[in-house]
């Protein structure tokens, strides 16, 4: 078996071990510091069981910007979703699992050169555009794709509208784009749509499937045989919302505006829906500041290890909102408190207000919903690193997916925590700091004396000898430690 220097696996629970017992595991094993994910492969299995119940003409291409985790992708290639990619990299990503290209829709209205060439090369050949530009730029690099012309449609209430940057108007711009495409001799064969992400208004579906209808007509008229529809994404992900409202649309309106499934394949591209709820982070309180009024304790600020310019970006990027859960239960009253993150900008804000028992440094705050628009987008910005994923899969689901391509046995191991906790290597806890310091290699000391500033080949001597420091002097978190290493200590 092999274990790497992560071990990115996937942990098979034991019966009595849910989501919120590994993390707690975890936390306390006393050897954890760093903020961490744990990710549950068993809730996207779910969500996509979900979505075939509920909506089964439409087939799911999962949009990878939303989460390109690779468990998430090897799970979601495992259970046969398609793939919304938009660029050459998340092509790559996609292509480097083994998924057929033929599974790829290139939904990106707007693609460099290079990406259309690189699709072009990997058989990638369905792909969006919505302005005539593309359509040349295709022409003279990819003549036999095909193509998906992108309307506008934007829902009313959403959490991050698209609209304003992609998507042509059906009536007034479609019909020109779709005579060019056809006087260029292009072959498009549906119409797409992205109502907006984050979708809090339903009837929107209908509206586009709507227009898309028309816009299928149009196509008719210049001859063209348009036989996809692309309902894209916009689906909530977070427990407790629901697709319900959603899908009874969606079903309605196909019925009546596409009711023959031999004569009109649907696809949608679902990102958050898949990933949102099954990623839950835990953050330390690492630093805290009481806010006097008189004798009173006013306001408490809580300091955490990942913030606005880690996991947290999504409070600017995707409009998140976020509640702040202690791991453990304390008694006493509540206080108003805020959250922050581990930058030194002032901007990086978690929580600004909320009432939260009083809480010791080293505590742990839980998020939950924190798998749609967080990890790809998060940079260890300040020198904080952007938590590491724990992935967990209960037994059954263990038994659904371990034979399936490209999953194996070997992606999966049995047992709740990390490697490393399980063989009670113990990093940063009780032991003296002295036992889990690297031992540096013997180096010049380079003092300002040292440096004849007149001399070049004096300084360039003293840079040529000093070999570098070690970029991390402490090991605390447990995924930094590899098993294999044990017996050197
Ligand atoms: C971002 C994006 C999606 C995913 O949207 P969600 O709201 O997360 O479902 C789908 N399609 C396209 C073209 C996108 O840009």
């Amino acid at each position: 078996m092999k274990l790497t220097h992560l071990d990115e696996r996937i942990h098979v629970l034991d019966a009595e071990t849910d989501v919120w017992k590994v993390v707690q595991d975890i936390a306390e094993s006393g050897v954890q510091e760093e903020a961490f994910y744990v990710c549950d492969i068993g809730d996207i299995v779910r969500k996509h069981k979900e979505w075939k119940l509920k909506m089964p003409r439409v087939e799911p291409h999962y949009a990878v910007k939303c989460n390109d985790s690779l468990n998430v992708l090897v799970v979601l290639a495992a259970l046969g979703t398609g793939f919304d990619c938009a660029s050459k990299g998340e092509i790559n990503k996609v292509l480097e699992l083994g998924v057929d290209p033929r599974r790829i829709i290139f939904a990106n209205p707007a693609k460099p050169a290079s990406h259309i060439r690189h699709a072009a090369a990997l058989g990638v050949d369905t792909m969006t555009f919505d302005n005539e530009s593309e359509l040349h730029k295709i022409k003279s690099l990819f003549p036999a794709a095909k193509l998906v012309i992108r309307i506008r449609c934007d829902a009313a209430v959403v959490q991050c509208q698209l609209g304003m940057k992609f998507g042509c108007n059906a009536v007034t711009e479609a019909p020109h784009l779709l005579k060019v495409a056809q006087s260029l001799g292009l072959d498009v064969v549906g119409v797409s749509f992205h109502v907006g992400s984050g979708c809090g208004d339903a009837p929107a579906f209908y509206r586009a499937i709507a227009s898309a209808k028309m816009v299928f007509d149009i196509g008719t008229s210049l001859g063209y045989n348009f036989h996809l529809l692309d309902i894209g994404g916009g689906y909530p992900g977070n427990k407790g919302s629901s697709i319900d409202k959603i899908a009874e649309v969606v079903n309605t309106a196909l019925d009546e505006y596409f009711p023959d499934p031999e004569l009109v394949r649907v696809i949608a591209e679902p990102g958050r829906y898949y990933v949102a709820s099954a990623f839950v982070l835990a953050t330390n309180i690492h630093s805290k500041r009481e806010i006097p009024n008189g004798e009173e304790v006013a306001h408490i600020m809580y300091y955490i290890n990942d913030g606005v310019y880690g996991s947290f970006n999504s409070l600017l990027y995707d409009h998140a909102q976020v509640t702040p859960i202690p791991l453990n239960a304390h008694l006493g009253k509540l206080v108003p408190s805020s959250v922050w993150g581990p930058t030194c900008d002032g901007l990086d804000q978690v929580v600004e207000k909320a009432l939260l028992p009083v809480m010791p440094v080293g505590e742990w705050i839980i998020f939950e919903d924190m798998g749609a628009y967080t990890l790809p987008v998060a940079s260890p910005f300040n020198g904080f690193p952007v938590p590491k994923v724990h992935v967990v899969a209960d037994q059954s689901i263990w038994f659904m997916l371990k034979d399936l391509l490209p999953l194996t046995e070997d992606d999966f191991v049995m047992g709740n925590t990390p490697a490393n906790l399980r063989i009670g290597l113990d990093v940063g806890g009780s032991g003296s700091i002295q036992d889990w310091a690297i031992p540096l290699s013997p180096r010049p000391v380079l003092c300002h004396q040292d440096l004849d500033l007149d001399s070049g080949s004096t300084l360039e001597k003293a840079i040529m000898d000093h070999s570098p420091l070690p970029t991390s002097v402490f090991r605390f978190d447990y995924v930094e430690v590899e098993p294999i290493n044990y017996e050197c200590y």
